[in-house]
């Protein structure tokens, strides 16, 4: 099967329907996307893509993604979606590993990436894209297998070199049955809205509104502004959206000051990077019972747990706080366990390694034997990720394997110094890392946005009446900001990097 096949079905069931919009303007129907997307793919074939081909997408998010994307597919092509916010030679660097014939790209990208590699870029705001929508099209989506690929991601690299995930076909329609059992419904009446890169996630979470003849909303500011999504949720209304925690974050500090009620806006399903209970309460105290969290990565896409809308908006359940410091429970077509470093299985309450298995994990690294081997053993994907499971199946993640501290041989997790801090009235964002000591191995370090100066002693006071006189931070560095990557995920290493140069 070919995923793109849902594309074809939904444009044969009601053309007419409106499925492309640049904000509050519709600029495609189902079908006129659809004959797009078969028009590029009959492009692609005369220019000698082949089914399994790599083709690259480098590009801000438009409504020509879409339709770049699905083209691909319909071509039987592999689509190795870009991060436009990386610098030209860091696609250009991807487009190789991945071995890709040609990408497409939007203006500005278009000059950075051309100018590097020597591949065939096609703007699609040039003639050369006005010739392939306008192409003789293929009549229909080339078949794939299940197991065939069909996304190239590759991993932010927030802990190494990117890699390439291989995602197959079979892994999208587990993701999508998975999204539509744990996580919400989607109807023809909803509304996908494109906040988050649609290089991540979004990318591919929206072959779900695509089966079920959904509205996809692409941002005239091309990203994520506050005040915009405000209005265009107003305006389209039933609006799902991605939302990575400090998107969810923003939008809680906008809607307050403003008064802004968050009308239209009926599911953020948040992840990607923790989200701290305080700032959770917040956000459903402000916008109701709209938010869903699902806990996932590239090897697994969207899918390893979730915790439904009833479980983050049930504050008269007994242990409201506890399930919101939790990821929920497995989605249904994944088994979790939890591992010692030895690869066996611990009980329910005992902290190790996260491991997934179903049919949402890759079958592996793109050419890497090396790094597949090392994370999928005997079929369990080692998430890296460490947690223990409640006798009820909800995971709670403690932190990343790599970004533990271990200090006097006691493991300490960054995300429970940091949620003690985040509860200080002063602290607007925080990210605690390990430094090298000599006597302890490592010890914990805070960098903290503050508002105004940043009171050493009053943090450490406070991390005093919560957590461990061992896990309280023995520095503190204020910042104006934390570095992140566009996904909105602090980047520890450029603050391990800081650290040596202090
Ligand atoms: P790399 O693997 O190269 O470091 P990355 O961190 O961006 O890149 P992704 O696949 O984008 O890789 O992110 C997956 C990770 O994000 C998970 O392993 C987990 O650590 C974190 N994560 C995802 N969802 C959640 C969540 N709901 N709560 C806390 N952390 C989460």
């Amino acid at each position: 099967m070919n995923i793109a096949s849902w594309l074809e079905r939904t444009a044969r069931l009601d053309p007419e329907r409106p499925a492309i919009f640049l904000g509050e303007d519709s600029v495609e129907t189902y079908g006129s996307f659809h004959a797009k997307a078969l028009s590029v793919a009959g492009w692609l074939r005369t220019h000698g893509i082949a089914p399994g081909d790599r083709v690259g997408i480098f590009m801000k998010n438009l409504p020509e993604y879409l339709i770049a994307q699905y083209g691909a597919w319909y071509a039987g092509a592999v689509v190795v979606p870009i991060n436009a916010k990386l610098h030209g030679r860091e696609a250009a660097w991807i487009l190789k590993d991945a071995d890709a014939a040609m990408c497409f790209t939007s203006p500005g990208l278009h000059g950075a990436l051309s100018n590097v590699c020597d591949m065939p870029c096609v703007d699609v705001t040039g003639s050369v894209w006005a010739t392939a929508i306008a192409n003789g099209p293929l009549e229909t989506a080339t078949p794939r297998d299940a197991e065939d690929l069909c996304w190239l991601f590759y991993t932010s690299g927030t802990t190494g070199r990117p890699k390439g995930v291989m995602i197959t076909n079979r892994m999208l329609v587990a993701m999508a049955l998975s999204y539509f059992a744990d996580v919400d419904e989607v109807t023809g009446e909803d509304c996908a809205l494109y906040a988050a890169p649609m290089s991540h996630g979004a990318g591919i979470y929206n072959v779900m509104h695509v089966l079920k003849g959904a509205r996809h909303v692409l941002p005239v500011s091309g990203g994520f502004e506050e005040a915009e999504i405000f209005a265009l949720a107003r305006h389209h209304g039933r609006v799902h959206m991605f939302a990575a925690p400090t998107m969810v974050k923003r939008l809680t500090m906008v809607a307050t000051a403003s008064g802004e009620s968050g009308e239209g806006l009926r599911t953020i399903v948040y992840g990607g990077g923790p989200m701290y209970v305080a700032d959770i309460v917040e956000a459903v105290d402000h916008f109701g019972p709209i938010f869903v969290q699902i806990y996932g990565q590239g090897e697994c896409p969207m899918c390893i747990t979730a915790l439904s809308r009833q479980e983050v908006s049930d504050r008269t359940h007994p242990r409201w706080e506890a399930r919101l410091a939790s990821v929920g429970r497995a989605q249904s077509v994944v088994e979790v366990a939890i591992a010692d470093e030895n690869g066996l299985p611990l009980s329910a309450g005992e902290v190790g390694e996260i491991m997934v298995r179903g049919d949402a994990v890759m079958p592996g690294y793109w050419r890497n034997e090396e790094a597949t081997a090392k994370t999928v053993v005997d079929g369990w994907l080692k998430t890296g990720d460490v947690g223990c499971l409640s006798k009820n199946g909800f995971l709670t993640l403690k932190d990343r394997s790599k970004d533990m501290i271990i200090s006097g041989g006691t493991n300490i997790y960054p995300r429970e110094v940091e949620e003690a801090l985040l509860t200080h009235p002063s602290v607007i964002e925080v990210s605690v890392v390990g430094r090298p000591h000599p006597e302890w191995g490592e010890d914990v370090v805070a960098f903290v946005v503050a508002k105004g100066e940043m009171d050493t002693a009053a943090l450490d006071a406070h991390c005093l009446e919560r957590i461990a006189r061992f896990k309280r931070p023995k520095d503190y560095f204020a910042l104006t900001e934390l570095p992140k990557n566009n996904y909105g995920k602090v980047l520890k290493t450029e603050l391990r990097k800081m650290m040596e140069d202090m």
